[in-house]
């Protein structure tokens, strides 16, 4: 993956909250005050580290799924307070995205929510943008305490990605799969890929369920191909300057996404992360096989309408 050393960076679609001592907020790893249900998809022997995505179900649909979580964020210090100081400093342009790993990431994230900007006004509707918190340790959100250990998610009631950036060294060491800077780009493209549902109502589809053809499968798969749908975009779609951000998506680059998407299947995850025999009753996201299908789906069409995981009896 190349990023065009001209293009303007945007810190501001980013919320740094890693400085300060960073994440000891006194929260507590296992609570989650707000939404335990949709936390807990994905158990198993590895808890909530196997799970890459976890997108809170329980706080989705019904009434009241942001009560009282305003206060959790605001009255919150330390761990809640955000500097972005260093991060615009250091990320101004494509060229410090290619030197550092955390200006590569608002590049991805800008990237992805300029090419849903446009694909949203192409089907006259209106993209809301979502932020992305960088944390440490632990962090308030608007569905309760995340923590590290949860892995890189999206929070419906807030309405932002949450991720500890440990996570890509998580990548490596409990999965197995590689880190590569194409693959933080896919697992950065998968969450907003949650944003965009919520943004249409696809979550509310989905109930609490886990299975093979689960409600909860289909959304993660589909999130998978619009992962693979910005892919397809994302060295054509211009910035808010004007200028592409990312120039080049080599097939080494693809291959290293759709390796971890493979390590990060339920079946794989089940049998060789956690020693488990598969069951597929307990499916969440996917199998590997079928988190491969999706996200090149998304690739190969470049079009959100192939990602029609809701309209298969087909899934892979
Ligand atoms: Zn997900």
């Amino acid at each position: 993956m190349k990023f065009n050393p001209n293009a303007r960076l945007d810190t501001s679609q980013v919320q740094d909250r890693r400085g300060g001592g960073g994440g000891d907020g006194g929260g507590g790893f296992g609570g989650i005050p707000g939404g335990k249900g949709g936390l807990a998809v994905g158990g198993g022997g590895l808890g909530l580290i196997a799970v890459i995505v976890i997108v809170l179900i329980s706080s989705w649909g019904g009434g009241g799924a942001s009560s009282g979580t305003a206060g959790l964020i605001e009255g919150t210090s330390g761990n809640g307070t955000v500097n972005n100081g260093q991060l615009e400093n250091a990320c101004k342009t494509g060229t410090d995205a290619s030197t550092s790993q955390d200006c590569a990431a608002v590049a991805v994230i800008n990237s992805v929510q300029d090419y849903w900007t446009d694909a949203f006004a192409a089907s006259n509707s209106t993209y809301r943008g979502a932020d992305t918190v960088f944390f440490s340790g632990s962090t308030r959100t608007g569905c309760g305490t995340g923590s590290a250990g949860m892995g890189p998610f999206y929070c419906p009631a807030d309405q932002q990605v949450y991720i500890d950036l440990s996570f890509w060294d998580e990548l490596r060491t409990t999965f197995g799969a590689n880190d590569a800077p194409f693959t933080q780009a896919y697992v950065l493209a998968h969450e907003y890929g949650h944003h965009v549902q919520n943004l249409l109502g696809t979550n509310g589809r989905v109930g609490t369920a886990t299975g093979a053809t689960s409600g909860s499968v289909r959304l993660e798969l589909q999130a998978d191909c619009y992962a693979g749908v910005w892919a397809n975009r994302a060295t054509t779609v211009p910035g808010a300057d004007g200028q592409v951000l990312i120039t080049e998506i080599t097939d080494a680059d693809l291959a290293n996404a759709i390796d971890t998407a493979g390590k990060i299947g339920d079946d794989y995850i089940q049998s060789k992360v956690s020693g488990r025999r598969v069951d597929p009753s307990q499916f969440s996201h996917g199998s590997s096989a079928q988190r491969q299908k999706w996200f090149i789906t998304g690739y190969r069409s470049g079009d959100p309408s192939s990602c029609n995981t809701f309209d298969t009896n087909n899934l892979g």
